[in-house]
């Protein structure tokens, strides 16, 4: 089976053999994928002239509707996804809920949210400028759709949600959405436009699909368009610095590796609330997935006199967690996505062994996943390391294994874990679970502009907070520096990645009745 490309309103199959599709946990081939031949510059000027201008004869409010149906139809269907994640991406039931589920629920959350907007079709930003003495001459700052298509460049780990997360607001602006799922794992994403694209819920160009190669996408980029691009930081700097983007100075949205860390407060020791929080949340940081999530715990800073209990709850909770083929009702943790990132993982995994000790799993040869051929599967052991001087160490805050492997950092002042998280250079998300005040007042500022989301938990918290590497479509979501500089999410603020802000200076008649037609900004922040 080779999977077809839907560009230009039509389904179409790319050339040659294809890459194959592969059961990380079998090694079995289950489709193919190409996107040799495929006119992508059709495909974009299709969704501009096509998709786009339908799109925008909609209001907001006419969009959240379509936005809704979408969802009801993708939630109608999620049975199919959890077997496509296990065929494709060896997700265990909650591996598999994470992405899909998450995915259902921030399309349904922007069709409810979108609502609120109802029937503008372009956005008034701020009070009229007064520009003359008689106040007949004036400004006013709008923000309008961009005319352009959203293409949309995904990591392998979220198909489904990294679908749905950017889609969702680009749709709701009434801009038209070009995906170009990661390679190894398209299949997913593939289906859910696929359902969609069949139920004709969106006018045709509104929706397309590349599987395979990105080929020279990017050479038919135009200066209205919008490129999101999820991944590596080595394939950002490449998207970044592309020639035809940097001429036309397309706009540039990046969600990139990064090195997350959660800090435990001065104030915990073994035996507390906080304490056992912190273990069972890098646990499920390190198995969920397979530690395959953008923002997964790297690093754990531990006060010194803590870190050898700590290491051992950590320990002591992996021990009972059962690796191996998710088929098997028993098993807690899956394989990474491929035999190419499990290599990855080990070389990373090398690297940081230069600074660390394995407190526990290693990926020995001893190791072996449950009802799974280890050469065949694509399995790497949960292993904790520990990093004695992390002041000293320069790997620890810069190898990002894309897998089950978690440092644990001793630190002896605030001074010391404030300076080692930052190292992380940007990151997504820090956790700091700590009822000490004045530690909290020093180290949420003193991190806060590396960092896209800083989770607290105190006590009176406890177990309700929504978890460290959960996003949540109305925070934001993104990070400075190396995690990429990109903002995605926080509510309809996400609509602004979509919209282009101008200033008309004219007459205040004119701005009167452009003005009529148009929502506030300001409900994009309430
Ligand atoms: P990747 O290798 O950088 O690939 C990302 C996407 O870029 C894929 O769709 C890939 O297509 C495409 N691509 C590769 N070379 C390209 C080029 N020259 N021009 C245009 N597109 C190109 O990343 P990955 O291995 O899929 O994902 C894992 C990484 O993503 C991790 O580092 C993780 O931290 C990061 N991530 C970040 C976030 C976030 O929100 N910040 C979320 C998820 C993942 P092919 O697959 O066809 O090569």
């Amino acid at each position: 089976m080779k999977l077809p490309n839907y560009v230009a309103g039509k389904w179409v199959e790319g050339a040659g053999t294809g890459e194959p599709l592969i059961d990380p946990v079998t090694g079995d081939e289950l489709a193919r994928i190409s996107s040799q031949g495929i006119d992508l510059g059709e495909g974009l000027d299709f969704a501009r002239s096509e998709g786009g201008p339908a799109l925008r004869q909609l209001t907001y409010g006419q969009r959240a509707e379509l936005l809704s149906k979408a969802a009801d139809l993708l939630s109608a269907k999620r049975d199919e996804y959890f077997r496509i994640s296990l065929l494709n991406l060896g997700a265990t039931q909650a591996d598999a809920s994470f992405d899909v589920d998450g995915a259902l629920y921030t399309m349904k959350y922007y069709a409810k949210i979108g609502r609120t907007f109802a029937e503008g079709k372009m956005l008034k930003e701020g009070a009229v400028v007064p520009l003359s003495k008689t106040g007949v001459f004036a400004g006013q700052h709008f923000l309008t759709p961009t005319k352009g298509a959203a293409v949309f460049i995904n990591a392998f780990n979220f198909p489904a949600w990294g679908f749905c997360e950017k889609a969702a607001p680009a749709l709701l602006s009434g801009v038209p959405v070009v995906v170009k799922p990661a390679s190894p794992t398209a299949w997913l994403a593939h289906k859910m436009v696929e359902d969609v694209a069949k139920a004709g819920i969106f006018p045709a160009g509104a929706l397309s699909v590349v599987c395979g190669s990105a080929r020279e996408l990017l050479d038919y980029i135009r200066e209205e368009d919008i490129i999101c691009f999820t991944g590596s930081a080595d394939t950002a700097a490449r998207v970044r610095s592309h020639d035809n983007v940097l001429r036309r100075s397309a706009r540039v949205n990046i969600e990139a590796d990064s090195i997350n860390s959660a800090i435990l407060g001065p104030d915990c020791t073994s035996g507390m609330d906080l304490f056992d929080l912190l273990v069972k949340e890098v646990v499920k940081e390190m198995t969920l997935k397979a530690g395959q999530k953008c923002t997964t715990i790297r690093r754990v800073f531990v006060p010194r006199p803590q870190l050898q209990a700590f290491g051992e709850a950590v320990a002591a909770r992996l021990s009972s967690m059962k690796v191996g083929n998710p088929r098997n009702p028993e098993v807690k943790v899956g394989p990474v996505v491929n035999k190419a990132q499990q290599a990855a993982c080990l070389e990373g995994l090398k690297q940081l062994s230069q600074e660390c000790s394995v407190v526990y799993g290693g990926h020995s040869a001893n190791f072996q996943p449950v009802d799974a051929d280890a050469q065949k599967s694509a399995f790497v052991e949960p292993t904790l390391l520990y990093c004695k001087d992390g002041i000293a160490a320069k790997n620890v805050h810069d190898v990002e294994v894309f897998g089950p492997v978690v440092t644990l950092v001793p630190y002896d002042n605030v001074e010391d874990v404030i300076a080692m998280t930052r190292r992380g250079r940007g990151s997504l998300v820090a956790s700091v679970f700590s009822n000490d005040s004045v530690f909290l007042r020093e180290v949420v500022p003193g991190i806060g502009d590396l960092h896209g989301r800083i989770l607290v938990v105190d006590s009176a918290v406890g177990s309700q907070h929504t978890g460290h590497g959960n996003v949540v479509p109305s925070c934001l979501h993104g990070g400075p520096g190396r995690a990429g500089g990109g903002e995605e999410l926080a509510g309809l603020r996400a609509l602004l990645l979509y919209h282009r802000r101008f200033v008309v200076q004219g007459p205040a008649s004119c701005i009167q009745e452009l003005s009529n037609s148009c929502m506030d900004t300001s409900l994009l922040y309430s």
